[in-house]
């Protein structure tokens, strides 16, 4: 782009940032397959396309960008992918809402074309903001879950775990939705706490104690503790099931809490839990009282039919007339809800699909990994520590891979496609070959789909470049995932195992896990709180690398971050600044240099690029670390406090002036422009490309990160003291109510050691500046005393103004210590204690002057007059 003639006065963010997002290609952030160049793959996560990306998103979203643009320009061939996961149960109820029917209203092909479309325009909506946001994105690596080049993948994984025995299908009790009619998995099932009913009831001469009376016709059992001696004579016996009559066992089982209710209590397929484990244990019965529609079924008898709640109501009511009712209590719980709709789940066994879940394998490989920041590993360790079931990864929805596997009408023969057949919907399709068992042609194919994060948990194999047939991907595995820590239990968890089993080996080197960011009130953003923020009306209002900014700084990566416009608004602030610096800077080098030696020798110069050497160090160690928030403050200090307010004022008369003294701080200021430009360029894409753009050296991302060593100490130190006098000054003449430019007079540093300032100090005071090694020719002197009135008025009442002017009569050197008494009208009067002080002043060849102490340094003004 060519350089505009003069830069305007103010940064108009928006309009540059649209500029360059035009401007900038895609191809300059594409991977490549071929390079040597050390690898940077990054597991982007796929959003799920609601058609919004949220504020959630942008921050995870910063993140990644700073971190793929750092690795760039440290010459990285980084991979910056972006995928969708499309499959699901929201969209599903999206287009059930915007179509005004059921997903049995239409045949399955045409709900999920419907799907398909609903899709495709949400994730349009999002790669706008996302692009918008100026994300390095290489779009060349997008995939869509939805869509046969990825799921073909997703199958021909499952495939190959079913092959080697990770996948099974089995009858088992399992987490079920009855409102959107399928199995979830236990990283689906949120706990919500609620009052209830614990109701205390006959059983047969027991009393017992059910928060869940519906499923009484689903009792299989009566458990007690094998100590609990009241009920040492039911051994053996069996129990009749109030209002139903079936007969059931009573057993006896330590888990069996005797304090709570009466000690007795009945087991259900299922209640709990801990129902399916005494189920197990005790070999027991399976009486499925509830459908998965959440009615009641034939055993119920003449509750049939009725939703669990009208049925509780119902035995309750039945229980009463009956008189084996006995009381009631409040009792708090905690409830399992779908993750979805915050139904409460129903534990119903059915013949579903499950993954074997080898807790101390995930567990060894997720601490071979490097989690920023550390502690999020014992998310993952808590959440493996209570793995009890395999991972059920079945659905009974539609708009999902489907499962591809068909059965034998005759034999029940399981039959599987080929990798190369792959993707097949087994609905459709029919297998090439008859049965291998009994040579039927006649299948049915499984109408059960796979659950979605079955297609995301293959993300990283799908970026690493896995083509669904080679036993490892070529890129495998990838550097970085980053993610949120809402969904460590679940994408982080199920990658780990399904990298493990596809490939034996952990699916990156490390994680970086991101906070949640919470509305302007401090709590989660929600619609029903109405504090949410979409990313939309901060990129209208201050663009986006304002809101990159807020991102960086907001805390730490990691944790939670709270919106606050005040910090878009700082953000917004700071690139003014920086574009006031910018305008100053380019305007000196614009204004040239005659070519010659570029070593700075004024020591504010080599002070300047000292200190900045030091801040990109810090910079560069920051990011190195992911701490994006000390990073930019480290840049944002040296921008505003150093090169700002402090370099670029002591300079400026060198600036203003001709030769080698200018050239030195135009170089200076060429350098420190160049290198913010640089470092600022993750955190601000677009202001960056725009002031480095003046410069003429090409785009700013294609630039090398900085490896900038500047050594100097001593002139970090007396630079430091140059700049400290002359910011003390600017202080002082503004406490004499002196303007800033007006002459000051006289200054004499009297420093520890001979500092060369080359006359930096004096050209930003207006004043003659004398440096000396240490103090001489400054002295201090008593030239007056302070009295007290409160002291002396008390004391000698109507001899006040004669002690006062005998005391001040006295010879200097006897004021200097403690006098016992003066002479007043003639006679001896004791000098009270702390009527007057000794006032000592400053003096240089006999004047008096100011003194400013700077450190240990001693600075004496003498004013002009
Ligand atoms: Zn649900
Ligand atoms: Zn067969």
């Amino acid at each position: 782009m060519s350089i505009l003639p003069e830069l305007p006065k103010t940064y108009d963010a928006c309009a540059v940032e649209e500029r360059w997002q035009a401007h900038w290609r895609d191809e300059d952030h594409y991977f490549s397959r071929d390079s040597d160049r050390p690898r940077f793959i990054i597991d982007t996560p796929p959003p799920y396309p609601t058609g919004n990306f949220h504020i959630g998103n942008a921050l995870n979203w910063c993140y990644i960008d700073f971190l793929a643009r750092f690795r760039r320009m440290q010459g990285y061939n980084v991979m910056f992918p972006q995928g969708w996961d499309c499959h699901g149960l929201p969209t599903e109820v999206k287009v059930e809402e915007q179509q005004g029917i059921t997903k049995n209203d239409v045949p399955r092909e045409e709900f999920r074309r419907l799907c398909r479309e609903l899709t495709a325009q949400n994730i349009d909506q999002m790669r706008k903001t996302m692009r918008r946001m100026a994300f390095s994105i290489d779009w060349s690596n997008e995939y869509v879950t939805m869509l046969p080049a990825y799921y073909r993948k997703t199958q021909a994984s499952f495939l190959r775990m079913l092959r080697e025995g990770y996948i099974y299908r089995s009858e088992h009790p399992v987490n079920f939705c009855t409102r959107c009619e399928t199995a979830i998995a236990f990283a689906e099932v949120q706990y919500e706490g609620r009052t209830t009913k614990l109701n205390f009831f006959d059983f047969d001469g027991v009393e017992i104690a059910t928060s869940r009376p519906e499923l009484l016709a689903a009792c299989v059992a009566v458990a007690v503790h094998p100590d609990d001696e009241r009920y040492a004579s039911l051994e053996g016996a069996s129990l009749r099931v109030p209002l139903f009559g079936h007969e059931v066992p009573v057993v006896r089982d330590e888990a069996v809490d005797p304090a709570f209710g009466s000690g007795a209590v009945m087991i259900c397929t299922f209640g709990d839990k801990q129902d399916v484990v005494w189920w197990k244990t005790h070999n027991l019965a399976l009486r499925p009282a509830i459908d998965a529609t959440g009615h009641m079924t034939g055993l119920a008898g003449e509750y049939e039919g009725m939703t669990a709640p009208e049925c509780r109501e119902a035995i309750l009511a039945a229980m009463t007339e009956a008189g084996i009712l006995k009381r009631q209590q409040p009792l708090e719980q905690r409830v399992g809800t779908c993750w979805r709709c915050k139904t409460p789940i129903e534990i119903l066994s059915a013949r579903q699909w499950f993954v074997r879940v080898d807790p101390q394998a995930i567990l060894k490989a997720a601490r071979e990994l490097r989690w920023v920041p550390e502690h999020m590993l014992l998310r993952m360790e808590d959440w493996v520590g209570k793995m009890e079931w395999d991972w059920c990864i079945s659905r009974q929805r539609i708009f999902a891979t489907p499962i591809p596997v068909w059965f034998c009408r005759d034999c029940g023969e399981m039959m599987v496609p080929s990798v190369a057949d792959l993707p097949i919907d087994p609905t459709v399709d029919k297998p090439r070959t008859p049965c291998p068992a009994c040579g039927s042609t006649r299948f049915e194919g499984e109408t059960d789909v796979l659950d979605t994060w079955m297609d995301s948990s293959i993300s990283v194999l799908n970026v690493t470049g896995w083509d669904g047939v080679a036993p490892r991907p070529p890129f495998f595995p990838a550097q970085i995932r980053p993610q949120g820590h809402d969904i460590i239990r679940t994408w982080a968890f199920y990658t780990i195992l399904r990298s493990l089993a596809l490939t034996g080996e952990k699916p990156w080197e490390q994680i970086l896990v991101n906070g949640m960011v919470l509305g302007e009130d401090g709590f989660k953003m929600s619609k029903s709180r109405g504090n949410i923020i979409a990313p939309e009306e901060i990129l209208g209002q201050y663009g986006a690398d304002a809101l990159r900014q807020w991102a960086a700084a907001g805390a730490a990566t990691g944790s939670d971050i709270q919106f606050n416009w005040n910090d878009v608004v700082a953000a917004s602030r700071f690139q003014t600044k920086l574009w006031n610096i910018a305008r100053f800077a380019l305007l000196q080098v614009r204004k040239g240099v005659p070519a010659g030696d570029l070593a700075p020798t004024a020591l504010a110069d080599r002070w300047l690029l000292a200190t900045l050497s030091n801040c990109a160090a810090e910079v560069t160690a920051a990011m190195e670390n992911y701490q994006f928030d000390r990073g930019l403050k480290a840049l944002r200090e040296f921008a505003w406090e150093v090169l700002a307010d402090e370099y670029i004022e002591l300079v400026k008369g060198r600036l203003y002036g001709e030769g080698e003294a200018r050239v030195g701080a135009v170089r200076t200021l060429e350098t420190a422009l160049d290198l913010l430009c640089r470092m600022l360029a993750p955190f601000i894409p677009s202001f960056a490309e725009e002031v480095y753009s003046q410069l003429s050296r090409g785009s700013v991302h294609a630039q090398a990160w900085p490896e900038f060593v500047f050594e100097d100490g001593q002139a970090l130190e007396d630079g430091e003291i140059v700049a400290r006098l002359v910011a003390e000054l600017r202080r002082y003449k503004h406490e004499q109510g002196m303007a800033l430019n007006a002459p000051l007079g006289e200054v004499t540093v009297m420093a520890p050691r001979a500092i060369d300032d080359g006359g930096d100090a004096g050209r930003a005071l207006n004043a003659t500046v004398h440096w000396q090694v240490g103090t001489s020719g400054l002295t201090r002197e008593l030239v007056d005393v302070k009295f007290d009135m409160a002291v002396v008025g008390k004391t000698l009442r109507k001899d006040a103004p004669a002690f006062m002017a005998a005391v001040r009569a006295l010879p200097k050197e006897t004021l200097a210590t403690p006098v016992a008494s003066v002479t007043v009208n003639g006679a001896e009067v004791p000098v009270p204690e702390g009527a007057y002080a000794p006032v000592y002043a400053s003096l240089v060849g006999g004047e008096q002057v100011d003194v400013v102490t700077v450190g240990d340094v001693l600075v004496t003004v003498r004013r002009s007059p």
